[in-house]
C-alpha cells in the first residue's frame, strides 16, 4: 500500500509517538476519531473499522468491548499529516487494565489528557496522569464538551493546576459554552473556528483575524456572549503562564485547548500542537544506560503482545517500539533474550485497523511483528548489541481464581488458550505444585470476563472459575539456594510456578505474607517483576 511508503519520509525527528489518557467516557475514542480523520487515516468518523475486503466478524471479546462502552485493547494508529508522522498508542480507560495501559505508556513519548468540561479531574485520569508523571511524559490537555453547559473554563484550569500540580497555560479558548457556544478561539494564531452551516454543527470554518477586538470576529459574535468572552480572554492571556515549550517538555506546564471531539473544534489546533511541541523520541532506559534516537544501530522493545488479532489466522502480533537505528523490512535482529537471530520480514504499519507492510521504520514507530510465540512483552531486539531496555514491569495479581474445564475433552485448547493469552499479559497463569489445575491471576476483575469470554470465542472452550484462597501471588527468590529450597519444601501448598518456571508463593492473606516475610529474611518477596 502506498501509504506505507509515505509513511516514514524524515527520521525520528519527525515522529510523535503519544497516548490519549482519560477517565472513560471523557471522550477519548471521539477525539480518536477525530485526530485520525484529521490525519486522513479513516475518511468517515466512526468509521474507525476495518476497511477493505477482510472486513470479519468480531470476536467476542470485541462484543465486550462493545457492549460494556470499554476499550480492552491497547492498538496502535498511524496517521500522517504535513510530514510528520504520528503514532497514537491507545490505552485501555477501563481502571481493570491497569498493567496494560502501564506497559503501554512506556512506549510514548507524551500524551494528550482528555478531560470533559463538566466533570474535571476523575479518577482515572489522575491515575494515568500519576504514571505519565513518574515517566517524565509531558502532557497536552484537552477539555472536552465545551459544547454543553460545564464548569466555567477557569475552575477546570485551576483544578488542573492545584490536582496535579502543573502550571496551566491556556492556548485555545471557548466562545461561549454550552447553549451560547459559538467556537473557540486560538490565542497564539489569532484564529477563529465555529461552525458555517448552522449553529449546533460542526465545525467547518476558520477565520484568521487581527486580535480580540477585529471587527472581522467582534461582529460574529452574540453581544453578550462577546461581553463574557472578551473579559475571560484578557484574564485567560494575563492571569496564567505563556507557553513555555521547555517546561511543557519537562513536564512542569501543560498547554490546554477547550473543544469539543464531537463536533469537531480545537482537534486540528491540537494536533498542531502535538507536531510543533511535543517530544521526538525521547532516550530510552537500559539495563547499559540510556538508548538515543540519533544512535545508528537498530534497537526496539516488545510493549504489547496480541494473539488471535484475526481470528481466521490464529497469529499472534507483538507491537515493538523502536528506539534507535533506521529499521528496514528483512533484517535480522538480535532477539537479545534467546541470542537468536529474528528476521523481520513482514513488518506491519496499522492505519487504523487497517494493517499494511512496511519497508522501513525509525525510532519512534511501533511496528506489529506477526510470530508464533518467539516474541514476548519486555523483550529487546537490537541490530548486534547485547543490551536489554528496562521499565517494563510485571505486577502481583490481585484477583486469584482456580480455572474449570467444563468438557476435559478440551484440555489441551485450554492449555494454549492460557499460554497466548498470559503472553498477551491479560492473565497470569500459575501451575500449583499440587494438584492439577491452574491458577489465573488478574489485576481487576473485569479481566476474568474477558478471559473466559475470549477462550469461549477464540479457543472454543468453556471455563468457569472458583475462588482460591489465596490473597495474591509474590515471586520469590535467594541469593542461598538452599534456603530457597527449604522454603519451597515447607510450604508446598502455597508454592506455584509461573509461566516462566518461576516460583512464586501465594499467601492466604497480608498476614501470612508478612509472618513468611519475617520468618525468611534470606529470601525476596516481590511484588513485580522484571519482565524476561
Ligand atoms: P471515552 O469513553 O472516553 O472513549 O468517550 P467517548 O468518546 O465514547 O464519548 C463518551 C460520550 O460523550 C459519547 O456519548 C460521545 O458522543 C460524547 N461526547 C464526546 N465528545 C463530546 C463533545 O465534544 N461534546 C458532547 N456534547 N459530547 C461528546
Amino acid at each position: 500500500m502506498t501509504q506505507a511508503a509515505s509513511a516514514v519520509p524524515t527520521g525520528y525527528a519527525a515522529r510523535r509517538t503519544f497516548a490519549i489518557i482519560s477517565h472513560p467516557d471523557a471522550g477519548k475514542t471521539t477525539l480518536t476519531e477525530k485526530l485520525l480523520l484529521a490525519g486522513g487515516a479513516i475518511n468517515m468518523a466512526g468509521a474507525v473499522k476495518a476497511r477493505g475486503e477482510n472486513r470479519r466478524a468480531r470476536s467476542d471479546w470485541m462484543e465486550i468491548e462493545q457492549s460494556r462502552g470499554i476499550s480492552v485493547t491497547s492498538s496502535v494508529m498511524t496517521f500522517e499529516r504535513e510530514g510528520i508522522t504520528f503514532n497514537l498508542l491507545d490505552t485501555p480507560g477501563h481502571s481493570d487494565f491497569s498493567e496494560d495501559t502501564y506497559r503501554t505508556l512506556t512506549a510514548v513519548d507524551s500524551a494528550i489528557m482528555v478531560v470533559d468540561a463538566a466533570k474535571g479531574i476523575e479518577s482515572q485520569t489522575r491515575k494515568l496522569f500519576e504514571i505519565c508523571r513518574l515517566r517524565d511524559i509531558p502532557i497536552i490537555t484537552f477539555v472536552n464538551k465545551v459544547d454543553r453547559e460545564g464548569r466555567s473554563p477557569f475552575e477546570v484550569l485551576d483544578e488542573i493546576e492545584e490536582a496535579l500540580a502543573l502550571t496551566v497555560s491556556p492556548q485555545v479558548w471557548p466562545v461561549g459554552m454550552g447553549t451560547d457556544f459559538q467556537g473557540c478561539y486560538d490565542f497564539a494564531h489569532d484564529e477563529f473556528i465555529y461552525s458555517k452551516a448552522r449553529a449546533n454543527g460542526p465545525c467547518d470554518s476558520l477565520k484568521k483575524v487581527e486580535g480580540l477586538d477585529d471587527p472581522a470576529f467582534t461582529s460574529m459574535i452574540a453581544p453578550h456572549v462577546l461581553e463574557r468572552f472578551a473579559e475571560e480572554a484578557e484574564l485567560a492571556r494575563e492571569g496564567y503562564a505563556s507557553f513555555d515549550a521547555d517546561a511543557y517538555r519537562q513536564g512542569h506546564l501543560t498547554p490546554v485547548v477547550f473543544g469539543s471531539a464531537l463536533r469537531d473544534f480545537s482537534v486540528d489546533q491540537l494536533l498542531r500542537i502535538v507536531a510543533r511541541f511535543a517530544p521526538p523520541p525521547r532516550p530510552q532506559p537500559s539495563d547499559k544506560g540510556p538508548v538515543e534516537p540519533t544512535n545508528d544501530e537498530v534497537s526496539a522493545f516488545v510493549f504489547k503482545v496480541q494473539a488471535n488479532m484475526d481470528p481466521n489466522h490464529r497469529d499472534r502480533v507483538a507491537f515493538v517500539r523502536f528506539c534507535s537505528g533506521h529499521f528496514k523490512r528483512g533484517m535480522k535482529l538480535n532477539h537479545v533474550r534467546s541470542g537468536k537471530p529474528l528476521a523481520v520480514n513482514n513488518p506491519i504499519y496499522f492505519f487504523a485497523q487497517e494493517r499494511a507492510l512496511t519497508e522501513e521504520a525509525f525510532a519512534g514507530d511501533v511496528i506489529g511483528i506477526p510470530n508464533h510465540g518467539t516474541l514476548r512483552v519486555g523483550d529487546t531486539l537490537t541490530e548486534g548489541a547485547a543490551f536489554r531496555f528496562t521499565g517494563l514491569p510485571s505486577f502481583a495479581p490481585e484477583v486469584m481464581r482456580r480455572v474449570r474445564l467444563e468438557d476435559t475433552m478440551r484440555m489441551k485448547q485450554l492449555r494454549r488458550a492460557l499460554e497466548d493469552l498470559a503472553e498477551e499479559g491479560l492473565v497470569q497463569v500459575f501451575k500449583p505444585m499440587f494438584g492439577s489445575n491452574w491458577i489465573v491471576g488478574v489485576v481487576g476483575p473485569l479481566q476474568l470476563d474477558v478471559l473466559a469470554s475470549r477462550i469461549r470465542g477464540e479457543y472454543k472452550t468453556e471455563i468457569g472459575f472458583e475462588p482460591v484462597p489465596y490473597s495474591t501471588a509474590r515471586w520469590i527468590s535467594s541469593p542461598d539456594e538452599r534456603k530457597l529450597k527449604d522454603f519451597i519444601k515447607d510450604n508446598g501448598m502455597s508454592i506455584a510456578l509461573d509461566r516462566d518456571e518461576r516460583p512464586v508463593f501465594l499467601p492466604k492473606s497480608d498476614w501470612e505474607l508478612r509472618y513468611a516475610r519475617e520468618r525468611n529474611p534470606d529470601i525476596s518477596f516481590d511484588e513485580t517483576r522484571e519482565l524476561v
